[in-house]
């Protein structure tokens, strides 16, 4: 009996003092400007201009000013080539590349991909915000574009995948929209220089700094612990920060896909925003997420009234809420408030802290 005891002490004791196992750390200290790379998408034709192009691959390399590829050929300064194929690496002299009629800094990686090729930028992470800021947040005031900007760093810091991937993030809204040189603007590159190399950090981790357009007056909650719904009355004055829209009520079901005639919401979260809505007639039961795509809604923070004929609609925010408001951002720039006070009011218990 003593021995069973001594045993079972002994098991507690080394599961209490078993190492827990950590996700290689997206942070600490950097060396240097870490590279990015961003899928610009999959095409038949690829045409790429620049200064003294560089084509290389494992087995050979190619020099020229204009490289145009098709499924069918390679042509370098319009003569065919056969030495080199994809997958391969183009580098300007210059470090700007023109791709189908497109300036992006840093280098393109082209990829054989059966019936077209996958293009690739592969740039460093202060030139790739210099090609995103401009085009998620349009504003002067400066506060508010540097916390943009530490928003967008960590946010694709934390998108780094390893060196196998063909790409870390895509150049849409569903990542960050990234535009290239076109968007660049001199005040922002400016604000990035200011700002270089500084991220959200929580427990020594990049944060995965999510952010939205205007919260409605209180963010949603995120899955992490720094992504906690906080109030905000900054956004209130810009755009969207409330919003309506009516429905028949026969397009109102025929939109949801229920031929139903009665609706309830049955589910909130804590900031208010709707996580289910149930049509019994029709026996069916939709997330906040479904209603809003269906219906083409801002966000999911709304409240629905039922008129008879006309189905209303009263929305607050755009955007799912989560994390940065950018409107309440501007706002807050607005009152005086600096970059760290405007993230720290949106992520909460993070450090801001500059790891190259
Ligand atoms: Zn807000």
């Amino acid at each position: 009996m003593k021995k069973n005891l001594f045993c079972l002490v002994l098991i507690l004791f080394m599961v209490g003092c078993a190492p827990v196992y950590q996700i290689p750390t997206k942070t600490s200290k950097l060396k240097g400007i870490p590279t990015i790379k961003i899928s610009l998408g999959r095409l038949e034709k690829i045409e790429i201009k620049g200064n003294n192009i560089l084509i290389k691959n494992d087995n050979t390399t190619a020099k020229g000013n204009s490289l145009k590829i098709t499924t069918s050929s390679i042509q370098l300064d319009g003569k065919a080539v056969n030495k080199i194929q994809p997958p391969f690496e183009v580098i300007a002299d210059n470090d700007i590349l023109e791709f189908n009629g497109k300036k992006f800094r840093g280098s393109l990686l082209i990829y054989n991909k059966q019936s077209n090729f996958l293009v690739v930028n592969k740039v460093d992470m202060e030139n790739y915000l210099k090609g995103v800021v401009p085009c998620e947040l349009k504003t002067t005031e400066m506060e508010a574009l540097k916390a943009q900007i530490i928003a967008s760093r960590s946010f694709a810091l934390h998108l780094i995948k390893p060196e196998t991937e063909y790409y870390d993030l895509t150049s849409g809204v569903e990542a960050q929209v990234y535009k290239g040189v076109e968007a660049e603007v001199d005040f922002i590159d400016k604000a990035i220089e200011e700002t270089k190399g500084i991220v959200c950090t929580y427990n020594g981790q990049t944060i995965e700094t999510q952010y939205s357009s205007n919260c409605g007056g209180r963010t949603a909650n995120g899955k992490a612990l720094y992504l906690k719904s906080t109030p905000c009355q900054f956004c209130k004055s810009y755009p969207n920060y409330r919003w309506e829209c009516s429905f028949s009520r026969a397009s109102f079901f025929e939109k949801l896909g229920a031929a139903g005639n009665s609706f309830s919401i049955t589910k909130k979260d804590k900031s208010g925003r709707v996580i289910e809505l149930q049509i019994p007639d029709a026996d069916c039961t939709l997330k906040g997420e479904q209603i809003r795509a269906k219906l083409g809604l801002k966000s999911t923070f709304f409240e629905i009234k039922d008129n008879g004929d006309k189905i209303t609609i009263s929305g607050k925010g755009y955007g799912h809420g989560i994390g940065l408001c950018q409107y309440g951002a501007v706002g807050m720039s607005k009152q005086g408030f600096d970059y760290k006070s405007i993230l720290k009011h949106y992520y909460s218990g993070i450090k801001i802290e500059k790891i190259y």
